[in-house]
């Protein structure tokens, strides 16, 4: 073949200044798109195979990444289906047109299609975000074909000459630019493509030329078999029942290298109405805080997409830590584009329905460890409810309250415990250690008292008032002429009325408040002399205004 120059079509011209600036904010993004690449090529020749179109010799497929900081290149070399050079034209230069689509169209009624559906559109382009000239050396699969080499400068003009490769494949050589130098330091390389290419689906070797052999005591080089970056079969691609707890908590320290033993976790699994499969876990609270630490990760296929992407995750989901893969989101749109997706809204509300089932079944079937759980769990319940109204109803029936000794209960069993003395009220302190007075003065009347001393409660109690007019929840030290309505409590005689008066004025001089309201009553009580207390609205304002700076 002779060499051939030509001009790539129109539209490169406008787009390539879009793939620099705005596609593509993170230059690291040409490893993820290169080496997926590299994967697709390999996926389709092993699809050929399993299909009876071709019948492979070698099945030792992999991808591998040379590093040659001397000659600043990086080289990224798969043993897949090559590209002839009519292929290169068609699917390289005609850059509108979508390889991936044009495979699927010949093979589309012969197998699992979703699984050779390039990702991300543009990807290979993105190399020219670190690279100021990209070589193409390739060869077809197709038996007899010649060896193709492409090179661009990254403008419109290319060039396809005869290539070098003797073996069936494509190397890709980056000529790495200025903007892209940082590349070239082994770590950064390494950590890219562990950032991106962990979970990709065939074996990824990253190789430093020149690198110095690691040696032993006596000066020996020592022999070590190249290792893979990556993981080949991520646990989560598994069926549930194939796992072990074991192989769940090692994935959970794997991929968010966090020591602590995660508490428990859902295994999503699903086909249908759409593809996903995922893992997510339960961490232990961060205890020095008081927090959940989550981070979601997010896969298209087995290639990392992002952390933490909002748009697809219910945001109170952020809280947990897990792996989501979904290969049928559209996600080389933009962010407002799924914002506002019905589909990427049914993944959403799929994953929160998950998240609530796996609670209230344990709840159901295993209430010890839901309860020895449930210190960890129950800021993450709460934030998610106060998120999301329907995990709110979901929870509202497994949301459990500690007492003071340590026992949990649910509303309905402290309603039903203090069936007779207490309406529809629940008693609550947000500290026991101040409150201790009122909580002994309810003891002695036989009430139970709730703590709820999280900075989430306050929200979360009006939340919850505000769905149900059956509980009201009343602080201990609030009004509790209510509860103190026998024998124990006296007011209006004429003792009382007369210390309310004389106390009355004391208040109001030395607070300058006339309009303050006060009222003596006298109760029995072996453990409390005096107190007083503020009615539940009053200190509610109270410390709402507090919050906001106003008092
Ligand atoms: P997509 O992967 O979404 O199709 P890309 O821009 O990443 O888009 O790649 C365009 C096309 O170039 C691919 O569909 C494929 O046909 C071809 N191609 C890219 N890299 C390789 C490779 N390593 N081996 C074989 N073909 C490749
Ligand atoms: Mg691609």
């Amino acid at each position: 073949m002779s060499k051939e120059k030509g001009s790539l079509s129109i539209h490169s011209e406008n787009i390539f200044p879009i793939i620099k600036k705005w596609l593509y904010s993170d230059h690291d993004i040409f490893v993820r798109e290169l080496v997926s690449n590299a994967c697709d090529a390999i996926t389709k020749l092993t699809r050929l195979n399993s299909l009876g179109e071709i019948s492979l010799e070698d099945n030792e497929f992999s991808v591998k990444i040379i590093l040659d900081k001397e000659n600043k290149t990086i080289k990224i070399i798969d043993n897949g289906i090559g590209m002839t050079a009519e292929e290169i034209k068609k699917y390289i230069n005609q850059i509108a047109f979508s390889g991936a689509e044009d495979f699927l169209e010949k093979y589309k009624d012969k197998g699992d299609k979703e699984q050779i559906i390039g990702h991300f559109g543009l990807g290979f382009y993105s190399a020219f975000m670190v690279a100021e000239r990209v070589q193409i050396n390739t060869k077809s699969y197709v038996e007899n074909s010649e060896s193709a080499l492409w090179t661009c400068e990254g403008g419109t003009e290319f060039e396809i000459a005869d290539g070098t490769k003797e073996s069936r494949g494509t190397e890709i050589t980056l000529f790495v630019s200025d903007e892209g130098k940082s590349f070239l330091d082994e770590y950064t390389l390494r950590s890219t493509i562990e950032k991106y290419c962990s979970f990709m689906p065939f074996p990824i070797y990253l190789e430093v030329v020149g690198k110095e052999p690691n040696k032993d005591e006596d000066g020996n080089v020592i022999i070590e078999d190249p290792k893979a970056i990556n993981v080949t079969q991520p646990l989560y691609v598994k069926k549930p029942n194939e796992c072990t707890d074991e192989e769940y908590k090692e994935f959970y320290k794997d991929t968010f290298k966090d020591f602590k033993e995660p508490l428990f976790w859902i295994h999503l699994n699903m086909d249908y109405p759409f593809n996903l499969k995922g893992i997510l876990y339960f961490p232990k609270l961060n205890t020095e805080f008081d927090t959940l630490e989550g981070q979601i990760k997010l896969y298209n296929n087995q290639v990392f997409v992002a952390n933490n992407i909002k748009e697809v995750i219910p945001e109170f989901l952020l809280l947990l830590k897990g792996v989501i893969d979904c290969p049928d989101l559209p996600l080389n749109v933009s962010r407002s584009f799924l914002q506002n997706d019905g589909f990427v809204k049914k993944i959403s509300d799929y994953i929160s329905k998950k998240v609530s089932d796996k609670l209230s079944g344990m709840f159901k079937t295993d209430r010890l460890s839901y309860e020895k759980f449930f210190d960890d769990i129950s800021p993450f319940i709460k934030y998610g409810s106060l998120k999301d109204e329907k995990f709110a109803k979901k929870v509202e029936e497994i949301m459990l309250y500690k007492n003071k000794s340590g026992n949990f209960v649910t509303i309905s069993e402290y309603l039903d415990l203090h069936a007779g003395k207490l309406e529809n009220k629940v008693y609550y302190t947000t500290d026991i250690v101040q409150q201790a007075h009122y909580i002994e003065l309810l003891k002695e009347h036989g009430i139970d008292v709730l703590i709820l001393n999280h900075s989430i409660d306050p929200p979360f109690v009006s939340l919850l008032e505000s769905k149900n007019d059956k509980v009201k929840f009343i602080r201990v030290d609030a009004d509790l002429s209510d509860v103190l309505t026998d024998a124990q409590i006296e007011s209006d005689t004429e003792e009382t009325i007369k210390i309310t008066e004389e106390l009355s004025n004391v208040f109001k001089s030395a607070l300058n408040k006339e309009e303050m309201k006060l009222k003596v009553e006298s109760f029995k009580s072996n453990e409390v002399s005096a107190m007083i207390v503020l009615s539940e609205e009053n200190r509610r304002m109270q410390d709402m205004l507090k919050m906001y700076g106003n008092s």
